[in-house]
């Protein structure tokens, strides 16, 4: 196994800079146990920086990363441990209150969804395939009137709405829910303009500046 320059050199730059300019605080954090002020479920996607986005520091979020931000249904048994086992910990153990689900423009993972529930360019993807069967129900509500990207943004949009009505089908989330003790956040956010939109009380993407 090699390990690949450009990683030596970058993790050098921030042992000498970053690092140095942070030490206190990194030193502080290794004292006392994590206190995240929210979990953030994102995509894989690696334009996806959250905590540029959010002026994240250290111990600041608490991510949980898949192929197109999805929490999956309590009835997809064979697909949902990683997401929820992350989610239990967060919200049992690190008792955070904000739980962020945030989705993006230019999706790779949704629009793969699209074109496999769409039977179109169809790859024999293992994993992939079984993952995306979790996003049929938002792909059933793509308005049809919709030209392709429209529909792939909606797709997108759904997916977050979708995500977080799946959450309230777990008792131990959806009791927080209810006693008001844990805020559950939409966000999409569109790459090529920063623009992030939130879902509102009305369950309607609005833009959040
Ligand atoms: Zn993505």
């Amino acid at each position: 196994m090699e390990i690949p320059k450009f990683l030596i050199e970058r993790y050098q730059f921030w042992k000498e800079n970053t690092f140095k300019d942070y030490k206190d605080i990194y030193q502080q954090a290794s004292k006392t146990r994590q206190k995240p002020i929210a979990m953030i479920i994102t995509c894989c996607d690696s334009r996806i920086l959250e905590n540029t986005i959010f002026g994240g520091s250290v111990g600041d979020y608490f991510i949980h990363r898949n192929i197109a931000n999805i929490v999956p249904s309590i009835n997809d048994k064979s697909q949902n441990i990683q997401t929820l086992s992350a989610i239990e910990y967060a919200l049992k153990v690190l008792k955070i209150r904000n739980l962020i689900i945030l989705g993006h423009s230019n999706c790779g993972g949704v629009e793969y969804s699209y074109k496999t529930l769409d039977k179109k360019n169809v790859n024999d993807f293992e994993y992939i395939n079984q993952w995306v069967s979790c996003l049929q129900k938002s792909y059933k509500n793509i308005p049809n009137d919709f030209s392709e990207s429209e529909k792939i943004t909606f797709f997108e949009q759904e997916n977050i709405k979708q995500s977080i009505k799946n959450l309230s089908e777990y008792d131990f989330v959806n009791k927080l829910i209810n006693e008001n003790k844990l805020n559950v956040i939409g966000l999409w956010y569109q790459i090529n303009s920063g623009l992030i939109k939130f879902l509102d009380k009305n369950n309607s993407f609005i833009d959040l500046d």
